[in-house]
């Protein structure tokens, strides 16, 4: 079972000491992450992605364990991604209605310190953004060195909600000339260019499709109706949204066809079970950024000294 044998081992300075078991269980990160992992799109199907396996894991306490170890890990993780302040990472969530986007977000943020850590939830554009092309508005919500970005929906809302309902596209201000039938190439075009950017800059961008079937929406839609402390979540808007499910799920196989790589792979998810997405996007995770081989900064010679002074101070008076 995963994690039986972990154990996180405090070293004197309180953080993480690497030792053989947790190697181990940085293999077992490695597969279970790569198994929704999609590098290169090019023969990339949907459908050959079940939105309700679970993998080796057969119920949400089988998978408790781990998913605690996972929170640990990312607490210590991030520490050092702060005090390093080198890279950024990039979560980017993009799902169907009640995929539990937002139940995905508050479960990465709590191994997180809020400190380090930037939610944007992109919404229609407003009139002031219009103003500017696709990426602008993303531009100015990208993290900080240092810290981890999460992204619930993003640009990629620009070749999704706009692909599926065109008169957005008419509404969006870009000079008609500019807007030909090869619209959605030169979309993805820009979004692997940009992205390709932001990598060699230092952000690390990892994507995730919350992979939801139909029935499994209808259950939670349903739900929302009929348990009181659910009815905000329900939008007329959502029911609406549904009839488009098969248009929404061909632009989705296209965005992820056209916009995976190496650099920026896309998660294909799986939904139906909460905890399980809950479980596969911590662990990718940890595992980005145990890819990154963060340290703490190194003390140099003079401040070594700087702190011996500083010690030397504060034991000599009372
Ligand atoms: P929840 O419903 O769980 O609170 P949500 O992400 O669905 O979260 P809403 O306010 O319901 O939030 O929806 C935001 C809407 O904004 C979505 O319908 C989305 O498609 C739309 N949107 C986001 N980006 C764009 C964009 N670039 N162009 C047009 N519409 C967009
Ligand atoms: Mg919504």
């Amino acid at each position: 079972m995963y994690g039986r044998s972990f154990h996180y081992l405090k070293n004197d300075s309180g953080r993480g000491a690497p030792h053989f078991e947790e190697r181990k269980l940085t293999m077992k990160t490695d597969k279970l992450a790569n198994t929704y992992r999609v590098m290169h799109g090019k023969h990339f199907r949907l459908k050959d992605y079940d939105p309700a396996d679970t993998g080796h894991w057969h119920s949400k306490e089988h998978a408790e364990e781990t998913m605690q170890e996972r929170i640990v890990q990312t607490e210590e993780l991030q520490d050092m991604l702060y005090a390093q302040d080198n890279w950024a990472v990039l979560l980017i969530f993009q799902a169907m209605d009640a995929a539990g986007k937002d139940g995905i977000v508050k479960h990465v943020m709590s191994g997180i310190n809020p400190q380090g850590c930037q939610v944007y939830s992109f919404k229609a554009p407003t009139e002031t953004e219009l103003q500017h092309d696709f990426l602008w508005r993303t531009t100015c919500s990208l993290p900080e060195r240092g810290h981890i970005g999460i992204f619930n929906r993003s640009y990629y809302e620009e070749v999704l909600v706009v692909r599926v309902h065109r008169e957005i596209l008419k509404s969006q201000k870009t000079p008609t000339s500019l807007v030909g039938k090869n619209i959605w190439e030169e979309r993805f075009e820009d979004i692997r260019a940009f992205e390709r950017h932001m990598t060699r800059s230092g952000t690390v961008i990892r994507k995730f499709f919350l992979h939801l079937s139909k029935k499994e929406q209808k259950e939670r839609f349903l739900a929302r109706l009929n348990q009181p402390e659910k009815n905000w979540k329900f939008s007329a808007a959502d029911i609406h949204e549904r009839k488009y499910w098969d248009e929404y799920q061909d632009a989705y196989e296209d965005m992820i066809r056209n916009t995976a790589s190496e650099d920026a792979p896309w998660y294909v998810v799986p939904a139906d079970n909460k905890w399980f997405t809950r479980l596969v996007v911590s662990t990718v995770l940890v595992d980005t950024l145990e890819g990154l081989k963060l340290s703490y900064p190194k003390v140099d010679a003079a401040k070594r000294k700087e702190l011996e002074a500083a010690k030397k101070l504060l034991t000599s008076k009372k």
